[in-house]
């Protein structure tokens, strides 16, 4: 059976349609499974960080105890010196026993004074503590959100999915052999997934590049299939296509994210 070039492109911009509902379906559920996978990982680096703050905290509570035990040591040690200065011979033991005196008396400040320096950096890793305690509750919390998130979206999204799957074994059967062949390789080559593209403001939906008018006209006329002189799509008119393509093109991502306004029967 011979179809009219009008018949041909309204099967084929019936495919476009469903495939352009998958590919966002499939970028949705793309994006969530990573933001999970991400979230994954920063919590397990948020734990490591924790584990080895704590490590540190140990060490210095360890380095605290140490001057500690140091300075009693001292003080038993000074308290005997003391007691042996009652019972001295001579004025070179009373000067040799002073001078252990004071030099435990030294040591004493100086470990007192360790201790200080030790107790601020034992504050400031107790802060951190905290701080990155919060942060990986937190993440916590999102993540479960987000896999929660997860999960209906992918519950909602298999019933769609199969949906459209069964929608585009029926549209694809009605596409002319032909011209699916070159949907398929204008689609595999296109960043946006459209190789049927809409007249937007006489332009390409698909690259904006401008559409003479009388390609323009031609396109309208329904004479036969005719494809975008700067990137290739097939175009077609708004009668075809119900409605204007909406196309959002982020710049940073090299798979372009597209929205396309779809007829009734897509929607
Ligand atoms: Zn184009």
């Amino acid at each position: 059976m011979d179809l009219t070039v009008e018949k041909k492109l309204r099967n084929l911009y019936e495919l476009q349609a469903v495939d352009t509902a998958l590919d966002n379906l499939k970028a949705m559920m793309g994006e969530l499974p990573m933001e999970v996978a991400d979230l994954e990982d920063e919590i397990i680096g948020l734990e490591t960080r924790l584990t080895n703050i704590e490590g540190e905290i140990g060490q210095i509570q360890d380095g605290i105890n140490a001057y500690r035990t140091r300075i009693k040591e001292c003080n038993q040690q000074i308290d005997k010196y003391k007691e042996q200065l009652n019972q001295v011979k001579n004025n070179r033991e009373y000067d040799a026993l002073n001078k252990e005196i004071e030099i435990l008396g030294l040591e004493i400040l100086q470990a007192e004074k360790s201790i200080k320096m030790q107790q601020e950096k034992l504050d400031t890793q107790k802060e951190i503590l905290r701080v990155t305690g919060e942060t990986l509750e937190n993440r916590r919390k999102d993540l479960e959100f987000k896999r929660v998130e997860l999960k209906t979206i992918e519950k909602e999204n298999e019933e769609e999915m199969n949906r459209l799957g069964g929608d585009r074994e029926k549209a694809e059967k009605d596409v002319d052999p032909r011209l699916l062949k070159a949907y398929n390789r204008i689609r595999k080559n296109v960043i946006n997934g459209i190789a049927v593209a809409s007249i937007l403001r006489g332009s390409c939906g698909g690259c904006f590049a401008r559409i003479p008018p009388q390609r323009q006209s031609d396109i309208r006329a329904h004479f036969k299939i005719i494809d975008c002189e700067h990137c290739g799509r097939i175009l077609v008119d708004v009668t075809i296509s119900g409605q204007e393509t909406i196309v959002e093109v982020k710049e940073e991502k090299p798979a372009t994210r597209k929205r396309l306004k779809l007829g009734a029967k897509a929607e």
